[in-house]
């Protein structure tokens, strides 16, 4: 694996978001490891199956059942350990976190408290400056980037808890359910340390780790199905002030754009409280995406009490150093170092090296076609233009798109080419071969869409344009120029853009001045 140097962090450059105060926020992601069985049970991991099908004595917390650690889990989190700069800990301890709710049939979580896996992390982000608009009313480009040290905490693992579904029954009354399929599903828990300053590093931060997570292939990172949410914790204090403020919890929250609006209302509401001289209560509380509020859900006077102690049924967990030393080995290649290499050896922008890397399957697209066609830039334009447009339009990913790079270099290829105009392979040929597949050369013949370069047929309806805009042709000739793009939009009119703009420009000089 080479892994290229990336330029030192600039923490001086962080935005000044309050004119008063300073804004300290901390992130706590939880995130679903890509296995196929429960952290502590063999039950498969299935999203979308009916209620408690994959549940087992284990999960179910049925008495006498005991726990046994998933191998798998251990080397995924110490492949997020190492992608995030953490030090690994040979040994570490499963703990008890007891707290009654309905959807905890055991009645505690089996996760890490003092001795996890993982600790003293970090992660170079870049943020995006944005200095014309604030979150939610976002430029389609930054105005740039800063570079922002952000810690670690610590990553821990655990289970999930089930589920509570409050469903209408077919009889018509609020019946609660409880479905177990969700609980001993294998988690991370990633804990930030208070080092982000605005909502816009917040979101920088939650992406960045989002992103490096499903690079390294731990977990699918769906946030529609709660495998990658997070607690935003924030606090204020006056500028200057070294210690830090009350802070609230943000609970819950799986967008990126929701997470950095959210914290933008409660940047307001707790100002709002200390500029009237009141105290900020530490709380627990949920936003309001319609109507852009904070509710505030739980209060929290005391910190909670988990009566945290060693899980007696598992055995504290020792990490081999060899087995560190093989997953840092298998470790890919990042998504900030690729983007920096992608900068470099195709002469990308920042922003757009960072929209073509930002999954690890369109970065191979990418440079898969790149190698095919040989010109970066010409596969970047169309990637960025006319490739995110769609993904973007049908929601979904590259790999979900029936397109290979072999097809995307090969209509490239027929428009440089001027078999097609560059309008018809973008607005006809493009989307066809998305709905039809095979070869795009094929698609095009039998759609009808091949540019028209047979001179004789350009040369007839040059002919008849100029004989029915006899008055356009005479003023091109006593020196109006901008008649031209008249006659020539009459031509690819009656040649249904087929023809080629350039040989019907050049066709029709010649023979109004013939
Ligand atoms: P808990 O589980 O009680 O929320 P954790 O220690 O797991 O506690 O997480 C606390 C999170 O809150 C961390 O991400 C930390 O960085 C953040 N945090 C702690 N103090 C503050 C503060 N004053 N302002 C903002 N965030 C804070
Ligand atoms: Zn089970
Ligand atoms: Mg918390």
């Amino acid at each position: 694996m080479s892994m290229k140097a990336l330029p030192a962090a600039d923490n001086s450059q962080t935005l000044d978001w309050h004119p008063r105060y300073e804004v300290v926020i901390g992130l706590e992601v939880h995130t679903h490891l890509k296995l196929n069985t429960k952290m502590f049970c063999s039950c498969a991991v299935i999203y979308g199956d009916d209620p408690n099908l994959q549940t087992c004595p284990v999960c179910l917390a049925l008495p006498g059942a005991l726990p046994v650690l998933n191998r798998s889990a251990v080397e995924y989190a110490v492949r997020a350990g190492l992608a995030t700069n953490h030090e690994i800990q040979e040994r570490s301890v499963f703990s008890r976190k007891n707290y009654f709710y309905p959807d905890l049939p055991k009645g505690y979580q089996i996760t890490q408290d003092s001795l996890p896996i993982c600790l003293r992390g970090h992660l170079d982000v870049d943020v995006p400056l944005n200095k014309t608009g604030k979150a939610g009313k976002k430029k389609a480009q930054p105005d740039g980037f800063y570079r922002k040290n952000i810690g670690i905490t610590r990553i821990h693992m655990e289970e999930d808890a089930g589920k509570s579904v409050h469903a209408e029954s077919a009889l018509g009354s609020d019946d609660s359910h409880m479905d177990l399929n969700r609980a001993g599903v294998p988690l991370l828990e990633i804990v930030s340390e208070p080092d982000m300053r605005s909502p816009a590093e917040a979101a920088a931060y939650l992406r960045h780790l989002h992103g490096i997570l499903c690079y390294i292939g731990i977990t699918h990172g769906d946030m529609e199905k709660g495998q990658f949410r997070f607690d935003a914790n924030l606090s204020l204090r006056p500028k200057g002030q070294q210690e830090f403020g009350t802070r609230t919890e943000l609970k819950n929250m799986n967008s990126f754009r929701y997470v950095e609006m959210a914290l933008n209302a409660e940047i307001k509401r707790q100002a709002k409280l200390l500029d009237a001289g009141e105290k900020v209560i530490q709380a627990t509380l949920q936003y309001d995406v319609d109507r852009d509020e904070i509710n505030v859900m739980r209060l929290k006077e005391n910190a909670d009490e988990y009566r945290y102690f060693p899980e007696p049924d598992l055995l504290p967990l020792i990490v081999d150093p060899s087995l560190i030393d093989k997953v840092r080995e298998a470790l890919p290649e990042l998504p900030s170092a690729k983007r920096a290499r992608f900068e470099e050896a195709y002469e990308l922008s920042t922003h757009d090296a960072g929209l073509l890397t930002s999954s690890r399957a369109l970065a191979d697209f990418y440079e898969a076609a790149t190698r095919l066609h040989g010109k970066a830039k010409a596969v970047a334009n169309w990637i960025l233009r006319d490739v995110l447009k769609v993904l973007k339009e049908k929601e979904t990913d590259i790999e979900a798109l029936s397109l290979s790079p072999e097809q995307l270099v090969e209509l490239i290829q027929l428009v440089e080419s001027s078999r097609i105009t560059a309008k018809s392979a973008r607005e006809e040929l493009f989307p066809a071969m998305l709905t039809e597949g095979g070869k795009p050369e094929a698609l095009m013949k039998s759609l009808g869409l091949e540019a028209v370069v047979d001179t004789s047929l350009i040369d007839g309806v040059i002919e008849e344009v100029m004989g029915e805009n006899a008055d356009s042709v005479e003023k091109y000739l006593n020196g109006d120029d901008k008649v031209l793009n008249f006659l020539m939009g009459k031509v690819m009119q009656k040649t249904q853009g087929k023809a080629n703009a350039g040989a019907v420009r050049e066709t029709l000089i010649r023979k109004i001045k013939g």
